[in-house]
């Protein structure tokens, strides 16, 4: 009776509402209670529902009627419970940002009652007027309507009053328009690819998952400052904006002492984070100043990118609580530091084994050299596909600068795991495998050790490196959605599995054991996937032309990354797969297409009207008073000395009218070459305009006006320096 007293105290305890930002407070104490969890689950489930609705994550079947209707009426309950008044559909359309329009759960009853009303269909499906969302042709404006369906296998949370259900948004024809849903297909793609490897060595393996945990990095900026710059607002990045003298050149603010401000901002959207079951463990101070990083521990991927997009969200909104905004954008700051969203990736067993990292025998030795080989091959075949996948207006401006990985793609593996793949190469002969051979190959694979974590050995300019049990794409922007870049890497690398089975199948049926065909199979793939490897400086200007000495593409800019996509090898890929169709791929390439078109053109509308609003204003204003202290000098000088006074406003006045005719002259000629532009209707062959015309003019015209920065009076020009945007804390 006693226990049971105390028993009743401690749920009750467990249910006040916990201070969460007081020092007493446990993260556990708080962490996933916004989210509609395991726990809220079966605490509002009958067990039959509970069952039948963790049957239907595990194994992506679809739930019935009855137990959604039950469902929909736990989630509303608890939902209720947590002064929830609407719900909504949360979904990730293609224009990067997430969408949501919500609906009250009160329904009228009768004479005038209302009631709280949330059933199975509202649930299960949705129909926002999603007309303008982009679709890349998929849906005619008369048949307008998209549907929203609900993701049961990532939990609904509840941000504010609002009740949020992560959903998949396709069309009525069933094509997808957004991010999740060829994720999911990815998933589930490579789940059943790896599953068949893995039972090579492992019987009792029946899922793969793909694991993925992202590293976010921003800026923030104050958001005064931030407001008072329309190029920030607009386009989310500093057009304008001479470099402060001092940068990131004295390294001190890399893992520095956190800043008081910043610090308190962090606090706050991690306790929030952390309420939404989002395992955020990891901040530090980046390389530029204000530049910094948060992480969470890794989980599944379909669930570890709506929390990525969540915590987007998050950052934003409680930036704006202490006065600062963020800056997601790949490279706010042109000659600092870009940021990034490091996708570190793996593959899981459901028997709790990580297939990327080396085991304690020569068993587990040969699964782990199997995933690591036929990664490698699959980005040796599709490298331009992950390029694609990475691909935006953002991003380019990142990559390929000498702080971010390159536009190339390589691996990198480091010199332990080089030494294993040589070696492995060499050492397997022609012909039919002798039992001493046998041995002796076991032995060595054996050797390998379960830690391949060299720290010395760290690459850091490699796009996509291995780092010890995982490998690590890098060159992902941090504006972007990481089901782009997992779609991609996953689609090839499952791809790749499957021609592995067929491979060693093959082999087996012609005599080999299963290990010496396995041994051979890896052996033929290090060999073709050479090319692909590079340890050098991926930084360097020779890797450029090494690079190209050995075949590898290099595509610099987003329409010629997003081209790769219309190859029908890159299509039939896809297709094959039945991750996208050769029309939702078509989709997908005009989106990515206009999306980049209209950057570009947002960028140089702010840029020409930043210019000739604010900065060639400012120089007629500054070069006025130089006249009127010219005419003063004449005034009172007499003539010899005048000649010497007027040497410095003089010269000011010529530099400025040389620096503001370059701007005016380029302007109009950015100007004309938009108009050029817009009347083309093939979107790729207008987004290359864009690119190769329309683009090109805004480094020159920055380059003028950040000289006009220069000379002119500090306190007549109209925008915040960068040195008070970057050192502001
Ligand atoms: P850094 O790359 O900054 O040195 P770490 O290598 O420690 O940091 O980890 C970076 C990220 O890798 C973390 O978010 C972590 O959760 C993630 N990670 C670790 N193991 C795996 C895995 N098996 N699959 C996916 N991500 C992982
Ligand atoms: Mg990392």
């Amino acid at each position: 009776m006693a226990t049971l007293r105390f028993k009743a105290l401690e749920d009750l305890q467990n249910r006040l509402p916990i201070q969460v930002d007081s020092p007493a407070a446990r993260v556990s104490q708080y962490y996933g209670e916004n989210v509609f969890n395991g726990d809220a689950m079966r605490e509002y489930l009958t067990p039959e529902a509970y069952k039948s609705v963790k049957a239907a994550i595990n194994s992506g079947l679809t739930i019935d009627r009855r137990v959604a209707d039950q469902v929909a009426s736990a989630m509303k309950d608890w939902a209720i419970s947590k002064g929830a008044t609407h719900y909504t559909h949360w979904f990730q359309p293609l224009t990067g940002a997430t969408a949501e329009k919500h609906d009250s759960f009160f329904d009228y009853y009768e004479e005038g009652r209302g009631i709280e009303r949330f059933e199975g269909t509202m649930l299960v499906q949705q129909e926002p007027d999603a007309s303008s969302f982009p679709s890349g042709g998929l849906r005619n404006t008369f048949e307008a309507r998209g549907y929203t369906a609900w993701d049961p296998s990532s939990p609904a949370f509840i941000i504010g009053r609002t009740l949020c259900i992560p959903t998949i948004f396709l069309s009525y024809t069933g094509d997808a328009l957004d991010y999740k849903m060829p994720l999911l297909r990815a998933l589930n793609v490579i789940d059943k690819a790896a599953t068949e490897v893995c039972r090579y060595f492992y019987r009792d393996v029946n899922k793969v998952v793909t694991t993925l945990g992202w590293e976010q990095e921003y800026f923030l900026v104050d958001a005064a400052l931030y407001n008072a710059r329309p190029d920030l607002v607009l386009a989310g990045r500093a057009l304008f904006g001479h470099n402060p003298a001092k940068g990131q050149q004295l390294d001190d603010h890399y893992f520095g002492s956190i800043a008081e401000r910043a610090m308190s901002f962090m606090r706050d959207f991690e306790i929030e984070a952390l309420r939404l079951g989002i395992p955020v463990t990891t901040r530090h101070n980046e390389v530029a100043p204000n530049q910094f990083e948060v992480a969470p521990k890794f989980e599944e991927a379909n669930l570890a990118n709506d929390h990525n997009l969540l915590l987007m969200d998050l950052l934003e909104k409680i930036a704006r609580k202490h006065r600062f905004r963020v800056l997601l954008h790949e490279k706010p700051f042109a000659g600092l530091n870009g940021s990034g969203k490091h996708n570190n990736w793996s593959l899981a067993t459901d028997t709790g084994i990580n297939l990327l990292s080396p085991g304690k025998n020569p068993k587990s030795n040969l699964r782990f050299l199997t995933f690591v080989v036929n990664t490698i091959k699959a980005i040796s075949e599709y490298p331009d596909v992950l390029r694609a996948s990475i691909a935006s207006a953002s991003n380019d401006l990142r990559l390929g600068a000498n702080e971010a990985p390159p536009a190339i793609m390589s691996v990198f593996i480091g010199s332990q795991l080089t030494q294993i793949l040589d070696d492995l190469e060499k050492s397997i002969k022609a012909g039919k495998m002798t039992p001493e051979h046998k041995t002796e190959l076991k032995l060595n694979i054996g050797k390998i050790p379960q830690l391949l974590i060299d720290n010395t050995d760290r690459n850091r300019t490699s796009p996509f490196a291995f780092t010890g049990n995982k490998f690590e794409f890098r060159a992902v922007g941090s504006t972007a959605n990481c089901g782009s870049a997992m779609v991609a890497l996953n689609a090839i690398v499952a791809n790749q599995l499957h021609d592995f089975k067929k491979a060693v199948d093959k082999r087996i049926e012609g005599g080999n054991g299963k290990d010496e065909a396995i041994l051979k199979e890896l052996q033929k793939l290090i060999k073709e996937s050479k090319t692909i490897r590079f340890e050098g400086n991926g930084y360097g200007d020779e890797w450029v032309k090494e690079a190209a000495r050995r075949g590898l593409s290099n595509l610099p800019d987003t329409p010629r990354a997003i081209e790769v996509l219309e190859r029908p090898a890159v299509q039939k890929l896809f297709a094959n797969l039945e991750i996208l169709s050769e029309r939702e791929m078509h989709a997908r390439i005009e989106t990515e297409l206009e999306k980049y078109m209209m950057q570009v053109q947002i960028e140089s509308r702010v840029a020409g009207d930043l210019a000739q609003n604010h900065i060639i204003p400012t120089a007629i204003a500054y070069q006025n008073r130089l006249l009127q202290n010219l005419r003063g000098l004449k005034e009172v000088l007499p003539k010899a000395e005048y000649e010497q006074a007027s040497l410095t406003p003089l010269k000011l006045v010529r530099d400025i009218t040389h620096h503001m005719e370059a701007i005016k002259t380029k302007v109009d000629a950015m100007i004309e070459a938009r108009k050029k532009a817009n009347k083309i209707t093939d979107p790729k062959k207008k987004a290359i305009t864009y690119c190769d015309e329309v683009r090109t003019f805004l480094p020159e015209i920055k380059y003028h006006s950040d000289k006009l920065e220069l000379l002119i009076d500090d306190e007549l020009w109209p925008m915040p320096k960068l040195r008070e945007l970057l050192f502001t804390k």
